[in-house]
């Protein structure tokens, strides 16, 4: 039972070869006996799932069948979920019952999703490698001694272990894209505003955007259509009528055009990885896209920029979190400032500190012009240059991740070596962008992805080229050994 796609699962309960409280208690145990060696979820929500499993059985045995009715998953441990645990990783919020639910864990709830757990990530959202958890680093299915990609790693680990079939993520400079290239699964980070941040805990606001992992193109078309949506509630959400995802898969791509951008094979691709991205272009091609190099010349500049901007509007976030509303406060503080001091120092953890001082110092009068200002300017250039780039081409092609997941421990005393890992997926979150990973095949055993950009609101474009090379491709189908 636990291989089934969402659509699977979705047909399975239609026809009724099983119930949704079988399902759940069947994922649940399966969780308790395989994560331990993973490590993917911080909490589990038995009880919460047990009922809305009963509740989506009785909703189907009145006649109901939409796509997430019944369907297991669980959130990335940031959405707000009301009276359990919200930690988004840290020490800081170990002790934070949200009091309300997120949008998107509300709509999800809504149309009849059954959730599972919270599963871990680096802490708040920040990391590449889901290694700055308080809560422990997450291993990487395929190769426990590797990483699984953050800082969604929870999400991606606990899907790829085949412990459910989809999960919530979200994306600030890669963090849905990158561990689904990690873990052989697919991942779509909308564009910006499409999903609500209403109740996702902040890490960089004009960044931080929420979307689906799961197995296949077909999953994440039914995962987000649940997901996405105006929201009143957050004032950057946009009021743009959501299509049918799952009915947009099937289009041809005949005469689709692929922007294949110069920059993206430089030096620092592996070069094994560069061969499995040709591999899929020709696969493309076979299916009638045709195939267009193109130039963003100002990508070079995008991880200063970013490393600028999300550490300062992090810092700006994270100034809330003083010991005194809620979240974690030290024991016996001798004054207001001690409080404040020892309470941020020992709630959060070392990658968490250097990012807000590297944004409180961006922010501070003086520099402000230096960094943050010119930071901006170039995230403006990046932008253009998808605009032009996107007069020329249907979607963009490339590397989601220059190598593929390494050994837990390698960068975690080389932060910037770490930075430089995200080259292929923050311009996208600069721009405001839509873009998905999918499987292109493995070097050494490691999944490898390969990234698709598309306009502003052309989520469904992305699906349907990725839906349509997996029915072409197998890559996807793969299961790592042991799960
Ligand atoms: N690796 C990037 C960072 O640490 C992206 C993280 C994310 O997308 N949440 O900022």
């Amino acid at each position: 039972m636990h291989h089934m796609t969402l659509a699977e699962i979705a047909r399975g309960l239609a026809d009724k070869k099983f119930s949704s409280v079988e399902l759940t208690q069947t994922l649940l145990a399966r969780i308790a006996q395989l994560d331990p060696q993973i490590n993917s979820f911080i909490s589990l929500t038995q009880d919460l799932a047990l009922s809305q499993a009963k509740a989506a059985d009785e909703r189907r045995a009145n006649g109901e069948s939409a796509a997430l009715l019944g369907a297991p998953i669980a959130h990335k441990d940031l959405f707000c979920t009301q009276g359990i645990r919200t930690s988004c990783g840290s020490k800081m919020l170990d002790n934070f019952k949200a009091p309300y639910d997120a949008t998107v864990v509300a709509k999800l709830a809504a149309a009849g999703a059954v959730t599972l757990g919270k599963t871990n990530m680096d802490e708040f959202a920040m990391g590449s490698a889901n290694e700055s958890s308080w809560y422990g680093a997450v291993k990487n299915p395929w190769n426990l001694e590797h990483v699984p990609g953050g800082s969604s790693g929870g999400s991606a680990a606990a899907v790829a272990a085949r412990l459910l079939p989809a999960a919530t993520a979200t994306d600030t400079g890669g963090s849905i894209r990158q561990p689904a290239a990690f873990t052989n699964l697919t991942g779509l980070k909308p564009t910006y505003g499409r999903v609500s941040r209403w109740g996702m805990i902040a890490y960089a606001s004009s960044l931080d955007q929420g979307g689906p992992l799961a197995r296949t193109a077909e999953d994440c078309a039914i995962l987000l259509q649940g997901m996405a949506g105006f929201d009143p509630n957050d004032s950057t959400s946009i009021d743009e009528p959501v299509p049918d995802y799952s009915a947009g898969l099937n289009g041809s791509l005949q005469g689709l055009r692929i922007g294949v951008p110069k920059e993206y094979f430089s030096a620092g691709l592996d070069p094994r990885i560069a061969e499995l991205i040709h591999n899929s272009i020709k696969e493309l091609e076979k299916l009638g896209a045709v195939i267009k190099e193109i130039s963003l010349p100002n990508m070079q500049h995008a991880i200063p920029a970013y490393y600028v901007i999300a550490p300062a509007e992090a810092s700006s976030n994270l100034s809330r979190f003083d010991g005194v509303r809620f979240g974690y406060r030290c024991e016996n503080p001798e004054n207001l400032e001690d409080l404040y001091k020892r309470s941020r120092g020992e709630g959060f953890g070392s990658e968490v500190q250097r990012r807000i001082m590297v944004g409180a110092y961006a922010l501070s009068a003086g520099y402000y012009d230096a960094y943050y200002l010119k930071a901006q300017k170039i995230r403006r250039l990046v932008k253009n240059d998808f605009m032009s780039a996107f007069n020329e081409v249907d979607i963009i092609l490339g590397p989601t991740t220059p190598n593929p997941a390494w050994k837990l421990g390698a960068k975690s005393s080389d932060p910037v070596a770490a930075y430089l890992e995200d080259v292929y997926t923050i311009t996208a979150n600069l721009a405001g962008l839509p873009g998905l990973s999918m499987p292109a095949g493995f070097v050494d055993g490691l999944p490898v992805g390969v990234q698709l950009l598309a306009p502003y609101f052309q989520e469904g474009r992305l699906l349907n080229v990725a839906h349509q090379y997996q029915l072409n491709t197998d890559w996807h189908t793969r299961t790592p050994t042991g799960f």
